[in-house]
């Protein structure tokens, strides 16, 4: 069982995966929900579809729907607003990282 604090932070690393993979291609929930399982986390579409409608709330992300073998599947991309946030937490993640792996 993950504390709820570490899942809260958990959640924030989580959503720079999800920016950083719709920056580079499109991409939908099963196929993150894979990427992010091969990362450690352990969320099903409960947890992840709430975090990628939240991102897409905040105009970060948007989709798009496509039909494959029969059925809708929504496609997310990044926003230029996504873009411009990614590219400033990616700074600060940096620096932290830089700090944190000093000692
Ligand atoms: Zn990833």
């Amino acid at each position: 069982m993950t504390n709820h604090l570490i899942r809260d932070f958990y959640i924030g690393f989580i959503r720079v995966h999800i920016l950083f993979h719709t920056l580079m291609s499109p991409t939908y929930g099963v196929e993150l929900m894979r990427e992010l399982n091969r990362h450690g986390y352990k969320l099903g579409p409960g947890t992840l579809y709430p975090i990628l409608h939240g991102l897409e709330k905040s105009g970060l992300i948007e989709h798009y729907e496509k039909c494959e073998n029969g059925h809708i599947r929504k496609y997310y991309t990044i926003t230029e607003l996504g873009k411009k946030a990614f590219n400033k937490i990616r700074e600060k993640a940096n620096e932290l990282m830089q700090e944190i792996n000093e000692v």
